[in-house]
């Protein structure tokens, strides 16, 4: 039973789990499996035999969970920074929804995928955008996902106001995204909507069937002060409590932002179980405001992180990620223990996990879980002189020091490259479809600061 079992050595092992750091620490992988975790010494000696990835050095940790994001963007990344969230969507996003072929989405999937690969993520939560056609285009996140071996929790963005979209194209979308995540290696699908303000009644009627059905919502919520002020004005109650009477909250629910809460939101956050994805870059960059992470933690609700869209982010470097989450929080407040390397970490990690409802699957590593990891190794000057691993982890590592990534005890990235695309050989035809997306949405008006 063991020579199927290898073993993955660091210096700080950081499980996220009950073992909390072990030092000089291993993990043990029998197939997708992680089979045991704890001294190095001790599963040497129960695992004699077991092939080491690792020299000692470094740190091993759950891998990453990215809890939003939109492929939609890949190829528009690094435009748009004058907008604010509102004016982006009419001058960046609201074009280029009818542009985004399939094609796009898997050579976006494959190149923005493969940049969060490198930063150690493991599980992407994604929500495409697109006006709906003939053809439906989401599946190729899926098929990019797959390539790349990633775990994928997928859903498609709909919304019809101010830009009608007939509601049997937008279940139609759904539906072959919810097909092609079925008959996927990782992905799974789930139900999305894009905000309730940009949703007809109608939509939000259909929509909340089919979350009745399929059990899992993501969305967007109280992301900006203007979409709280225009749902209270018209339909008298914040999107959250709008989407609470609609029965779209009675799933297992992932919403993206809430940054502007009042008291009755998080009541509602909580008495619905709610999970918040949380986008320090995107809300930094649109200047949306300040998610309450440190309240909503304190009451219960669950926060996971999420790099957002790569036209939002800019980039979907999670490492990046988790450290302007603990800096945010920390200069908001003034108060430099609001949000810890540690917090963080968990964020990234269990709690992510927890977000997706994926926490008895993935997100830390404790034995019969699946083994998904991500190993840093002290081959940079960033990781010399580990005193505290967390902190060196989400205030010191970068990409660079991304050794190897594991999916279901496979690996997906090794020795600095991603193993499922060849990266520089994709890049002429990424760049082609950039500029046929960017010429056919119209966006030269968006790189223009104004
Ligand atoms: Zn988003």
């Amino acid at each position: 039973m063991t020579d199927d079992v290898a073993l993955v050595r660091a210096r700080h092992v950081l499980t996220s789990g009950p073992a909390g750091e072990v030092r000089d620490g291993a993990v043990a992988i029998a197939g997708t499996r992680i089979a045991a975790v704890g001294p190095f010494a001790a599963l040497r000696a129960r695992y004699p035999a077991a092939p080491v990835t690792g020299d000692g050095t470094g740190i091993l940790a759950p891998g990453f969970v990215s809890c939003h994001g939109h492929f939609t963007e890949a190829l528009v990344s690094g435009i748009g920074e004058t907008h604010t969230l509102w004016e982006w969507f009419v001058h960046v996003t609201g074009p280029l929804e009818p542009c985004v072929t399939r094609e796009m989405a898997l050579v976006g999937t494959l190149l923005r995928g493969a940049e969060m690969a490198l930063s150690g993520v493991t599980t992407v939560a994604d929500m495409m955008c697109i006006a709906p056609g003939a053809e439906p285009v989401t599946p190729g996140v899926v098929e990019g996902l797959d390539r790349l071996g990633l775990r994928g929790d997928v859903s498609y963005g709909a919304a019809d106001d101010p830009n009608p979209r007939p509601l049997a194209q937008v279940v139609a979308e759904h539906e072959a995204l919810a097909a092609a995540a079925a008959r996927s290696r990782r992905s799974r699908f789930r139900v999305g909507l894009a905000t309730v303000p940009t949703s007809s009644d109608e939509l939000l009627t259909a929509t909340a069937e089919l979350v009745a059905a399929h059990g899992r919502f993501h969305v967007h919520l109280n992301e900006v002060r203007e979409e709280v002020t225009q749902s209270r004005m018209t339909r008298g109650t914040t999107s959250i409590g709008h989407a609470a009477r609609t029965g779209l909250l009675d799933a297992q629910v992932l919403a993206a932002h809430c940054v502007w809460l009042d008291d009755d939101d998080v009541a509602l956050l909580r008495a619905h179980d709610v999970a918040v994805a949380h986008n320090p870059v995107s809300n930094m960059i649109l200047a949306s405001g300040v998610c309450p992470v440190p309240r909503l933690r304190r009451e219960g609700v669950t926060v996971g992180l999420g790099v957002d869209g790569a036209a939002s982010n800019d980039s979907q470097n999670m490492l990046e990620t988790m450290k302007t989450a603990a800096l945010l929080q920390k200069v908001h407040h003034l108060q430099a223990r609001v949000l810890t390397a540690r917090d963080v970490l968990e964020m990234a990690t269990l709690g992510g996990a927890r977000a997706l409802g994926m926490a008895d699957e993935i997100g830390s590593l404790e034995p019969g879980k699946a083994a998904d990891l991500v190993l840093f190794l002290e081959r940079s000057p960033s990781l010399a002189n580990i005193h505290d691993p967390y902190q060196k982890l989400v205030y010191c590592a970068s990409e660079r020091d991304v050794a190897r990534v594991w999916v279901d005890g496979g690996p997906v990235v090794a020795d600095g490259r991603v193993l499922g695309v060849d990266i520089p050989a994709l890049l002429p035809h990424a760049r082609e479809l950039a500029v046929k997306l960017a010429t056919d949405a119209g966006l030269d008006s968006a790189l223009v600061p104004g």
